[in-house]
């Protein structure tokens, strides 16, 4: 069954991080995910096709912020995962229990803990011992990150995720690395 896209601003998560950082979403997302749940179909790691949600490996927020919003509409930064009531697939293991962080594992975490976790209710997920240590070291939000964090995980992107010239993001601005803001920057690339 195809699943319909539930961006309701103000209850979908990623609206309320957004508003949290003060980030305007890609006008062009709700196009870009209605195309890929209709791809994806199923969670990937239960196979369920109930609230079904295209889940960013890196979080689009983190990427704005670090002038790399094009990362919101490519598809090399999506898994698609649920968001069923008891076991958030979505939150649990994409986010490791908090929408501000991440799993850093990536799409091979999740798809290992996915592989290795019976049932994946919410509560053998919380009692694994690979998610419990994953979930304790899991990133801090983005108002604690140094500086140097915040050049660290661009570089990361960079490397892991090169832009794509052909990308319908425009280019990405450049992240200063002596710690000062970048005048031409604002808190979005979609500029
Ligand atoms: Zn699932």
């Amino acid at each position: 069954m195809q699943q319909q896209p539930s961006p309701t601003p103000g209850t979908n998560p990623g609206t309320s991080i957004a508003q949290k950082y003060g980030l305007q979403r890609s006008p062009l997302w709700p196009g870009v995910e209605k195309a890929a749940l209709a791809k994806y179909l199923k969670c990937t790691t239960c196979a369920g096709d109930q609230t079904l949600q295209v889940h960013h490996i890196m979080p689009f927020h983190l990427c704005h912020l670090v002038y790399r919003g094009d990362l919101e509409l490519d598809e090399r930064n999506f898994i698609p995962l649920c968001e069923e009531s008891g076991n958030n697939h979505h939150l649990l293991l994409g986010h490791l229990g908090s929408f501000e962080s991440y799993n850093q594992g990536g799409r091979e975490s999740i798809l290992t803990l996915g592989k290795s976790i019976p049932g994946l209710s919410e509560e053998a997920i919380k009692a694994d011992k690979a998610w419990i240590q994953l979930m304790g070291s899991r990133p801090k939000p983005w108002e604690q990150w140094s500086h140097a964090e915040k050049l660290a995980f661009r570089q990361i992107l960079d490397t892991t995720l090169p832009f794509i010239p052909t990308a319908k993001a425009s280019a990405p601005y450049p992240f200063l690395d002596d710690g000062t803001p970048n005048p031409q920057a604002v808190t979005t690339t979609y500029h």
